[in-house]
């Protein structure tokens, strides 16, 4: 089970990894907190454009279906409200209702009872600071933490279903600095330009925001190399949200294989014996299901 704040979330990080999974056999359902009806269009071909403004929370539902098939996963909204990013200084106050301000035990709810239904042996989300630091991802961070911890208690939420635990629980860290700077080198060193000054003055500005964060701790690298394709194809499906154009396509899946052919996760909570660094997001667990 995938956790995710916003549809397009899971066609850009960890993507390649759930469609691997998929064609290994896995089921994997993606849980999308919220709608994203207050993302900014970002294609610059679709900017401007009343009819895309005015539906955008029907045009993110369609292109999600077709994320979704390309990936094979499954998917269910949670049906909170896209909290929007607050730009400026001091940010605004955050809209009433939005993800972020419904209590955090509602959400922990709804949440525990998919996991309960689905009956995941891993879930995936976001690190303590969202990955970036967007209200919704922070959200979607604490609300997987606390389900992963609350599912299996028959005392917490019991209208929510039959207790059941997960096994592992992962942060994504698809972005890390130690990647980016990996493939910036090898970019220049071929003589190609680099598409990532933008993404290191980003990453220092989040930075200054949030308070200089702690370095990933990378427990697991599952090698991807033969999905970045299918990554790429079910994020461009998210037409709105991406500049088709834009940097995170220009970096060819050959020199991703050839300098960083994983994508990359952070073991931060365990039931099961694995020895780490681990290559598979289930070891421990095969064994154990098998046994
Ligand atoms: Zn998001």
């Amino acid at each position: 089970m995938a956790v995710h704040a916003h549809p397009d979330d899971e066609s850009s990080k960890g993507a390649a990894t759930m469609a691997r999974y998929v064609d290994e056999g896995a089921e994997v359902l993606v849980i999308t907190c919220t709608g994203g009806e207050r993302g900014s269009v970002l294609n610059p071909k679709l900017q401007g454009r009343k009819d895309v403004e005015d539906n955008i929370s029907e045009i993110r539902r369609a292109e999600m279906e077709r994320a979704r098939e390309i990936l094979g996963v499954q998917q269910h909204w949670l049906g909170f409200v896209d909290s929007g990013l607050p730009e400026g200084d001091p940010p605004p106050p955050l809209p009433a209702g939005c993800f972020a301000l419904v209590p955090l035990e509602e959400a922990v709810e709804a949440l525990v009872r998919e996991v309960r239904a689905f009956r995941p042996h891993v879930m995936t989300t976001y690190d303590e600071f969202g990955g970036y630091p967007h209200p919704d991802h922070i959200r979607c961070h604490e609300i997987s933490v606390a389900a992963f911890e609350a599912a299996a208690d028959p005392d917490r939420f019991p209208d929510a279903g039959d207790p059941w635990q997960p096994l592992k629980l992962y942060y994504d860290v698809g972005f890390s600095r130690e990647r980016t700077t990996a493939l910036h080198e090898a970019l220049l060193a071929k003589g190609l330009e680099s598409p990532f000054e933008e993404w290191f003055k980003r990453r220092d500005e989040h930075e200054r925001k949030q308070g200089e964060r702690r370095a990933p701790n990378i427990t697991t690298r599952v090698d991807v190399a033969d999905w970045f394709g299918r990554r790429d194809a079910a994020l461009l499906a998210h037409e709105t949200q991406v500049d088709p154009d834009g940097w995170f396509f220009k970096t060819s899946h050959d020199l991703l294989r050839e300098v960083w052919p994983t994508e990359d996760f952070e073991l931060a909570r365990s039931l099961v014996d694995s020895t780490l660094p681990e290559d598979d997001l289930f070891a421990g667990i095969r064994e154990q299901v098998n046994a």
